[in-house]
Order: C-alpha cells, then sequence, then structure tokens
C-alpha cells in the first residue's frame, strides 16, 4: 500500500487516552512520518506511543506545539485498519484514543526484534578431535546457525567446548534473525475429501474468495456437519491469493486441538492471540503479522485489532458466543466488528455456527448474508437422541439434584466404559449461603451479589468483583454456630453426589476458576478426550467446540436456569447453550443421549432441542422480536451511569433521562437500576434507548449525552450500543 507522505511540519497523532480527537504534534527537521506511523510523543510529564492519524494537524500556534520525539522503525497502521478505529469508535461513541489503544497492545513490538550472536561451521577444521567436539561437528554439520548455548546444550557439551572450536576458526559468528512464530501454511497441504453439502458449501466460500470483494456468509450446520472443514477450504482459497487469513474463536486458550486440525490440513499452526499468550510471544505474532510473516491467526476478540499487512479473509467460528461481545472500556461485538473490518477491507467474512445469532439467521433471510447450510454430521456419526426430564415427576432424592432417571443413564453408561457430561453454569458449590436460624444471606460487601461458597477453598467469593472471605463456622448476625446452609448447586456440589452414586468412577470437575489456570485445564480437556475420566462435570465452558470421542451421555442438571431472568435474550442463548452442550455428546458414531432436567419440559426451547427443530424455534423467535421492535427489526442502546454512592448516580440518570431530546422513532425507558445494582462499590442505573431500524441511534446519543448534565465526581456514563441482554 502507498502512503502519502506530507511536508506538513505538524501532525495529527492518536494517542492511547480518552481524547475525542488526535493531538497535533510538530515533526522535527530531519525525520519523516507517514499516516499510519507508530510515534512517541510527550503526552503531560509522560511519554505513550501514539499513531500518525490521517488530515492536517490542528492549526494551533506553533510554538506551543510539542514534537514527536521519536518514530519507531515499523510498518505504518493501514488506511484500512485507521478507517476501521474511526468508525468503532464513531459507533460505539468511544473516543478514537481508546480504540487504537487496542492496536498498540505490543510495545516491545514497535522495534524490530535484534537479531541475536550465533555460529556458524567455517572453513577449519579442529587440531584434534575429541568425543565432544565431534558431537558438536555434527550437529552443525548441515550449515545453520545456532546460538551458543543452544548448540552446547543439543550437543550435550559444555560451551568452553564450543569456544575452543571457535578460537580454531571451527566456527564462525554470524548473526541470526528473529525465528518465526510459526511455519508457512500450505493451502494445498492435507485436503481432506468434502461431500454433499460441503462440497457445494465449500465451492460457494471459494467462489466468493476467489471473486474478490466484500461478501459475508453465514455457514450453518449442526455440530459435528464439517463446517470447520469447510471453512478452511476458503482460508485455503485466501492463502492462495497471497492473503492472511484471520480466526475468531470464542475461547482459543481452550481450544489447543483446534490448532492441531489446523495443522493436520495446513501442514503448520497458525499463530495464537489472546490474553494468556506469553509477553515474548505476542510481542512476536504482533511484530511478524505487521511484516507480513505470519500468515494465519487464530484468536480472541481483540486479535482484530492486530496490524495485519495484507488481511483477506475474517472467519469467526461460533459466531453466536457472547465472548465476542466486550464490555470493558470500547463495548463492541467482535462479531459485528468483523463484518466491518471487511466491508472496509473489501474481502469476505464467514459467520459460522450451529446456533447462528438470531441477527445473523435475519440478515441471512433478508438477504444481506449469503447462508450455506450443512445439514447431517458427517460420516455415521448421529446427533445425540435428546429427551427431557420432568423434574416434577421424576425428582432427585431428598437433598441431591440429580433424577433417578439421569443416574440410571450414568450407571449404564459406565458399564458400557462411556463418558458422561453433567453440566451446570455455576461455578464453586452453592450460589447461596444462608443462616437457618435467623436467615441471615451472605452478600457481597460492594456488591449487589450473594457470595458463592467455595468448598475446595473453603471460601466464599464475590463472582462479580472477586472479594473472597473464609466461610464462618458461626453466623455473623445471630452467632449460632454450625447451622449455615448451602442453598442450591453448583459443579462442585453436583460431584459430590456423583461421588456418592459412584464412588470408583473417575470424576473430574472443570470451571474456569479451576486452580493451575489455562494450563490445567488445557491438560485436563486433552485428558478426557483421551478417555481418562468416567464423568466430567463442568460450566460452560466444556460446552464449547471440544470433541470428546468417547462422550455418549450429556445431563444438563439445570435447563430453565438461563430462561429465569426475564430477558428477551434468554430463550434465544439457552437453545444455543444446550444446544452446544448437546452437541458434545455422539461425535463419532456410538449412540449417545442428551437428557435435560426441567421443570418446563413443554417451554418452546425444550420443545425445539428435544425435537432438533431448531427452525420452528428460529421462526417463533423472530416473529416475537418483529413484533415487540427488539433486534434486530428495532435498535437499542444501553446507558450505564455508576458512582461510588447511589444518589449521584441515580441523579445524574435522571438529569440524562431529561436531557433525551424528542423523536418520533426513539424512545427512552428509564432510569432503573441497572441489573447488578452494584458492582465493585459502584451503584449503577441504567437508560435503555429503543428506536425503530432506521433511526440514527448514535446521533441520538450524541445529543443526549451533550444536553446531558455535567459529569461531576465519581459518575462515569458508558454507552453500550447493541446490548447483550435487554
Ligand atoms: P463442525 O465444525 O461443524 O463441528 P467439524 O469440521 O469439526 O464439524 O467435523 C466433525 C468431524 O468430522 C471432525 O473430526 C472432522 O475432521 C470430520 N470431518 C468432517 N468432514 C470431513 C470430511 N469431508 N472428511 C474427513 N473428515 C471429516
Ligand atoms: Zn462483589
Amino acid at each position: 500500500m502507498k502512503h502519502d507522505s506530507f511536508e506538513t511540519k505538524a501532525v495529527p497523532v492518536l494517542v492511547p487516552m480518552p481524547a475525542e480527537r488526535p493531538y497535533t504534534y510538530a515533526v522535527p527537521a530531519g525525520m519523516s512520518v507517514v499516516p499510519g506511523s507508530i510515534v512517541r510523543v510527550p503526552l503531560g510529564p509522560r511519554e505513550v506511543a501514539g499513531i500518525v492519524w490521517d488530515g492536517p494537524g490542528e492549526a494551533v500556534d506553533a510554538r506551543k506545539l510539542r514534537a514527536i520525539s521519536h518514530v519507531f522503525d515499523c510498518p505504518p497502521v493501514d488506511q484500512a485498519m485507521r478507517r476501521f478505529v474511526d468508525w468503532i469508535a464513531s459507533y460505539t461513541l468511544s473516543p478514537p484514543g481508546m480504540v487504537a489503544r487496542m492496536i498498540l497492545r505490543a510495545p516491545e513490538a514497535f522495534d524490530p526484534e535484534p537479531w541475536v550472536e550465533g555460529l556458524q561451521r567455517a572453513a577449519n577444521d579442529p587440531d584434534r578431535m575429541t568425543a565432544a567436539r565431534a558431537r558438536v561437528l555434527e550437529m552443525a554439520s548441515d550449515g545453520m546457525a545456532w546460538t551458543r548455548s543452544g548448540l552446547a546444550h543439543a550437543a550435550g557439551v559444555s560451551s568452553t567446548v564450543i569456544d575452543g572450536l571457535k578460537a580454531q576458526g571451527v566456527f564462525e559468528t554470524v548473526m541470526i534473525p528473529p525465528r518465526p512464530v510459526v511455519a508457512a501454511p500450505d493451502p494445498t497441504y492435507g485436503k481432506a475429501e468434502l461431500i454433499g453439502d460441503q462440497d457445494i458449501a465449500a465451492k460457494e466460500l471459494r467462489g466468493k474468495g476467489e471473486a474478490g470483494g466484500f461478501s459475508v456468509t453465514l455457514l450453518d450446520g449442526v455440530t459435528g456437519s464439517g463446517k470447520t472443514e469447510v471453512y478452511f477450504e476458503a482460508v485455503a482459497a485466501a492463502l492462495e491469493k497471497g492473503k492472511q487469513v484471520l480466526i475468531l474463536l470464542p475461547e482459543i486458550a481452550l481450544t489447543q486441538a483446534f490448532l492441531e486440525r489446523f495443522q493436520d490440513r495446513f501442514g503448520a499452526k497458525p499463530a495464537e492471540w489472546h490474553s494468556d499468550l506469553a509477553p515474548k510471544k505476542r510481542e512476536r505474532v504482533w511484530r511478524q503479522l505487521a511484516e507480513g510473516g505470519v500468515r494465519v491467526v487464530a484468536g480472541a476478540r481483540s486479535a482484530l485489532f492486530l496490524p495485519f499487512k495484507e488481511l483477506g479473509l475474517i472467519v469467526v467460528d461460533e459466531e453466536h458466543d457472547p465472548a465476542y461481545k466486550q464490555e470493558d472500556r470500547v463495548f463492541y461485538n467482535a462479531r459485528d466488528m468483523a463484518v466491518v473490518r471487511g466491508h472496509i477491507g473489501g474481502f469476505p467474512v464467514v459467520l459460522a455456527s450451529a446456533t447462528p445469532s438470531v441477527e445473523s439467521r435475519v440478515n441471512a433471510s433478508q438477504g444481506r448474508y449469503g447462508r450455506a447450510v450443512l445439514s447431517a454430521r458427517f460420516a455415521e456419526a448421529a446427533l445425540p437422541d435428546i429427551k427431557s426430564i420432568d423434574l416434577r415427576r421424576a425428582p432427585p432424592a431428598r437433598g441431591g439434584f440429580l433424577s433417578p432417571v439421569l443416574v440410571d443413564h450414568m450407571r449404564r453408561t459406565l458399564e458400557r466404559e462411556e463418558q458422561s457430561l453433567l453440566f451446570l453454569n455455576r461455578r464453586g458449590y452453592a450460589p447461596l449461603t444462608l443462616c437457618r436460624v435467623c436467615g441471615h444471606r451472605f452478600q457481597c460487601p460492594s456488591c449487589s451479589a450473594w457470595l458463592v461458597e467455595h468448598r475446595f477453598r473453603g471460601q466464599l467469593v464475590c463472582h462479580h468483583c472477586g472479594h473472597n472471605e473464609k466461610r464462618p463456622e458461626a453466623c455473623p448476625e445471630c452467632g449460632t454456630l454450625d447451622h449455615l446452609v448451602a442453598c442450591g448447586p453448583g459443579v462442585e456440589r453436583i460431584a459430590e453426589e456423583v461421588v456418592g452414586h459412584f464412588p470408583d468412577a473417575r470424576t473430574i470437575v472443570l470451571s474456569s476458576d479451576m486452580m493451575g489456570g489455562v494450563k490445567r485445564l488445557r491438560l485436563e480437556l486433552e485428558a478426557i478426550a483421551k478417555g481418562e475420566a468416567d464423568i466430567v462435570i463442568g460450566t460452560q465452558l466444556v460446552a464449547k467446540g471440544h470433541n470428546f470421542p468417547n462422550m455418549t451421555l450429556v445431563g444438563v442438571i439445570d435447563a430453565d436456569l438461563g430462561l429465569a431472568n426475564g430477558d428477551p435474550r434468554a430463550a434465544e442463548r439457552t437453545f444455543q447453550l444446550l444446544s452446544q452442550v448437546t452437541g458434545r455428546a455422539g461425535r463419532t458414531g456410538k449412540k449417545s443421549l442428551g437428557l435435560l432436567q426441567t421443570y418446563q419440559p413443554e417451554h418452546p426451547v425444550m420443545r425445539a432441542i428435544v425435537s432438533g427443530d431448531a427452525e420452528a424455534f428460529y421462526e417463533r423467535e423472530i416473529l416475537e422480536r418483529e413484533k415487540s421492535a427488539l433486534p434486530p427489526f428495532g435498535r437499542l442502546a444501553g446507558i450505564i451511569v455508576s458512582a461510588d454512592n447511589r444518589p449521584d448516580a441515580e441523579s445524574h440518570a435522571r438529569l440524562l433521562r431529561r436531557a433525551a431530546p424528542p423523536a418520533r422513532d426513539i424512545h427512552v425507558l428509564g432510569p432503573a437500576e441497572a441489573p447488578l445494582a452494584m458492582v465493585a462499590g459502584r451503584h449503577r442505573f441504567r437508560l435503555l434507548v429503543q428506536g425503530d431500524r432506521p433511526a440514527d441511534m448514535q446521533g441520538y446519543l450524541r445529543a443526549m449525552l451533550a444536553n446531558g448534565p455535567k459529569i461531576r465526581g465519581s459518575v462515569r456514563v458508558q454507552v453500550d450500543i447493541d446490548p447483550q441482554s435487554f
């Protein structure tokens, strides 16, 4: 890409701060920058990295201008990326500097990684041969360069042996460039033979890739139907055109198996990008991507802000997943922003899911997105048979949570030496602890939430702010000893019950707060896939993407759990989660079963899952949304006003409500206490802004905020455009 360099002595620089526009800086004589250059600039008493932005700098008195202090030796952030930043800032009502900040996440990578000193075989032979020297020469015989310590280690000799050889001219010093983080993928390596629907879908995706230009395709197929194999064809097409590819995955840190599958198809792994990546690796991925060495990234939502050199395809796998929504600083949905990025960059976007979002289904049915459907599981693998267990008729034993029907199926599964998965989306032992004598409930001191008992750790924990305390023996209210009761189940409590029924079975509990973090979780997931567990009890992290070949029974402990909160998106969410978790069963042709424990088997979500009639569910859901003008038929935004005290938050929210300009197609609801009225000591009120589809929501919000009261004290106002829950 060509950049017009300019002669101007002052340029706008976007700094990673909540500033509404770039600041103007002088360019010192002899320094050359272009739009997109990453530079270091003084800001107040500090220096920060920023990005040279487009257009002329603001007219400021030249004598007051501070100067750019350094230009990093780094490929400039390209124009598509700069437009993307501007677009997101405007769409989400975030300061552009805060969006740019997401690009500048690998500060050590702004300058190239230095080359390191290495050794290479030279002309001379050693004066005399020893066993140690022979091993070193053997190692270096292919002429490749080694670092001194690397060679010593590989040959199993001390570094002094190497130094001796170097002194005799057997080795010479060379400089070694930074090692590539991943090898180059080969689009023709390991191509699968695609059949039926798969072949049709792959040809469609390939066609769009080869034609070039922007398009969005919804790849809709049940779990195990081969969506991954199919979108790999789109990846191959992009690679053949010399383009880079981004694959977004909701839980990349835990889906290591995906990297191996990619390797089987392309002969090399993709580079990973997520928050659990080691810092050094992060820097390398960022840099090598900017330089074009890395061709494919598999990443979490933040990978959208990587400085690709020639991005030509984005795949969003599990496009419906709530993990794509960021609700911190800049509120955005990575799936929607991927579509925007494709539009700006003029390339195809593929959205894959077994249970697409209602938004994407509507976009497909209205012709904005293409749709490719895979209707059956691959090969002999059949979808699990799904039944509901009516808890009113087959209740669990007193004090337990497992219906005898479920326990019976678990027993049979054990006898067949197959695996069971019990799913409950609740970490810890019990979601509420109370005193049987005085009724005292343990609540978080800084959130409007109950403390969750974690029995393995002996603690009561707040799942919103992390507050934790030791579980006391006596009630802090009435002082009675040993009368605290755990109410309701968490995964730990289910595990306790399972061990009671099946003391000899190998039982594993998996949840995101497990001791040992991501590393331990990865190991456990691998162990399960290898069959090293009989019964797995897990939260939603086991629902996603994993392939457990021997798993033939999935039991959902509380299928009604997500339906209770009155959120209009609850049915969609529950449908997606239950489809996904039951989809863990029967991946390899064995007969399999999904059981839903529920008090409302007649609920449309349960009926859709049991009958497998997803179409009926979507139709109904889409109609309901249309009737009440909810997204995607209407538009929504939340405005969260928070403060460290309730009156300030409430009065600011009320004044803001009064500042809402009258409009025919937009109205404002609230303020009401936010769904979580207090988090980490901050009191929260929420306004909901609801508009017709063509309404200028952003313009309206801007006017409202500009009209609103001045922000004072601890008050903070955050706009959540397209909120997840409403
Ligand atoms: P999805 O992404 O829809 O869940 P996958 O792509 O993971 O489905 O496919 C499910 C399983 O079937 C995987 O193990 C995959 O390797 C295998 N599979 C799917 N299609 C083919 C094919 N055409 N040839 C060989 N194996 C396939
Ligand atoms: Zn808390």
